[in-house]
């Protein structure tokens, strides 16, 4: 067997400790949520600064995108917002998918862990999703063989099967975490969920301390939603992650509160757990900043900034469980009064 490689070395900090990293604020609620990491980071004076770039999503050629993929390359972590595709034409790649793929940023992981101060569906979860983040349903390979029959091509490929499960082993191992389920539809997707079935239980075979078992995706969904508390960490392909992740964030509190990390060998990107646009409710000051807010905490954490990083989080934790909540959360505060909290726990913290 391969030894792991490992996952991601944290980046040198360059120029007295201070880091570079690339932010791409991307659409709808994407640069409101970016200033407030800004101010945030500011005020608890956290050796960071931004590269920003925006990427046109009116542009017809990817000069943005190519920019953005060679700023990640050079500064190794991104913190990112939902790229805006506009585009349904046939040939018109989402760039969010372009970008991870670029990257070969092949793995994403979904710590979901629920706030007690929260009124959620449902109580203490502690879930880990590990999903495959570059190709499987996403291969984006679709054409009309004739008129009125489309063809979607799925593909699953051993290598990325077996890292992503490696990935997912290693981490339960690491995190003392006691049981992996991989999630799949192999009983009618014998051919591509069956080769990433076989592999995560051929992984499992070198991990005998922690129990490996399956689960259907249709019947996942209905368990997560009746009974979430037999999940420790879940091991799936790329769209079934994405509604898997969805469905969790849900019964914790919806899209504005997780953060979610992209792997690859080298690069980072951090971004909020559910990837939305939040076109509709851009600009009004209601947006939940908290899910951006976590995503630049975990990307603290990544260089090393342990001490910012447990500031802003213990910030934000009192934050919300002392009831400050927008709309989303069943609150009536705004966006500018939920971090102008965190900012006042800050305070409270360094002084
Ligand atoms: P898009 O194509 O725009 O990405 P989408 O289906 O991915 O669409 P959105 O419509 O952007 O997702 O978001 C899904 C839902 O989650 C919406 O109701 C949106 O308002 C809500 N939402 C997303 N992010 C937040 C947030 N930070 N705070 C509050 N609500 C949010």
């Amino acid at each position: 067997t391969p030894a792991i490689k490992k996952v991601m070395p944290i980046p040198k900090a360059h120029y007295g400790g201070r880091h570079t990293v690339t932010l791409l604020p991307g659409a709808g609620i994407g640069p409101e949520l970016m200033g407030y990491v800004k101010e945030i980071f500011s005020y608890a004076g956290v050796p960071v600064d931004f590269e920003d770039i925006d990427i046109d999503p009116n542009a017809d050629n990817n000069d943005d995108l190519e920019y953005a993929i060679t700023s990640i390359r050079r500064n190794g972590v991104a913190l990112k917002g939902n790229i805006e595709t506009r585009s349904r034409e046939v040939g018109v790649l989402s760039r969010n998918v372009a970008l991870r793929n670029e990257l070969d940023l092949y793995v994403n992981v979904l710590h979901c862990v629920s706030y007690p101060g929260v009124n959620s569906r449902q109580k203490n979860i502690d879930i880990v999703i590990v999903r495959q983040n570059t190709e499987g349903e996403y291969a984006m390979l679709e054409h009309e063989s004739v008129s009125g029959v489309v063809e979607s091509m799925k593909v699953i490929t051993r290598s990325n099967s077996e890292r992503l499960a490696r990935y997912a082993f290693e981490y339960a191992k690491r995190n003392g975490r006691k049981k992996v389920t991989t999630v799949h539809k192999a009983n009618i997707m014998k051919l591509s969920d069956g080769l990433f079935l076989e592999t995560s239980q051929r992984v499992a075979k070198e991990y005998p301390e922690i129990v490996h078992d399956n689960m259907i995706i249709d019947n996942t969904c209905m368990q997560l939603v009746s009974n979430p508390h037999q999940f420790d960490v879940v091991l799936t392909t790329n769209l079934y992650g994405a509604i898997v992740s969805n469905v969790v964030c849900g019964l914790l509190g919806g899209a504005g509160l997780l953060s979610g990390k992209n792997f690859g060998d080298q690069y980072t990107v951090f971004e909020p757990g559910t990837r939305n646009t939040g076109a509709k409710i851009a600009g009004k000051n209601i947006a939940n900043p908290i899910a951006m807010l976590n995503a630049a905490v975990d990307m603290l954490r990544h260089l090393g900034h342990k001490h910012h990083a447990t500031i802003i989080q213990n910030a934000i934790n009192k934050t919300i469980n002392s009831g400050i909540h927008t709309a989303d959360l069943g609150g009536n505060a705004n966006s500018r009064e939920v971090v102008d909290s965190i900012m006042k726990h800050i305070k409270i913290a360094v002084n």
